[in-house]
């Protein structure tokens, strides 16, 4: 298959390998949004989040903590940002599930998403479309 994080799981292309266990996988972006950003990964294949199996949610879910843990630790950082861009309107470059580890520290300047408002009645609007897409 010709997805990059696939060819990383086989061991075609190197990485920066942080934690492997049975299903998942963890190495350093090579674009790091600051020093020590990772990625947490499936190895099974999946394009987004949702497309997962509960089971490999569990596991990306348990190496995501144990992962976290070790990157604040080991970096020294004040805080992280877990992050999961789904598809490509969201940023998704890379078609393969991954979780960004990313260390931040106290007034490090890098950006956070600007806080919008509600208009009057949109937040129950909008409550009412997402809990109406329940399946
Ligand atoms: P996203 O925009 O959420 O798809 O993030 C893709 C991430 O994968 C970015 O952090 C990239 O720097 C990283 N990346 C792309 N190719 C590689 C690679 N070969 N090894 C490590 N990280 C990669
Ligand atoms: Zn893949």
């Amino acid at each position: 298959m010709d997805c990059i994080f696939c060819k990383i799981i086989r061991g075609e292309i190197p990485c920066a390998k942080i934690f492997e266990d049975e299903n998942t996988l963890a190495f350093l972006s090579i674009g790091p949004i600051s020093k020590g950003h990772t990625l947490v990964i499936p190895k099974k294949h999946a394009e987004v989040y949702m497309d997962l199996d509960d089971e490999s949610i569990n596991d990306l879910a348990t190496t995501l903590k144990k992962v976290a843990t070790m990157v604040k630790k080991g970096t020294g950082a004040d805080g992280l940002n877990l992050g999961l861009n789904v598809h490509e309107a969201a940023g998704q470059v890379v078609p393969h599930v991954h979780f960004h580890v990313i260390p931040r520290i106290n007034g490090d300047g890098l950006s956070t998403w600007p806080g919008g408002t509600y208009e009057d009645g949109e937040i129950e609007e909008w409550t009412k479309k997402i809990k109406g897409a329940l399946e």
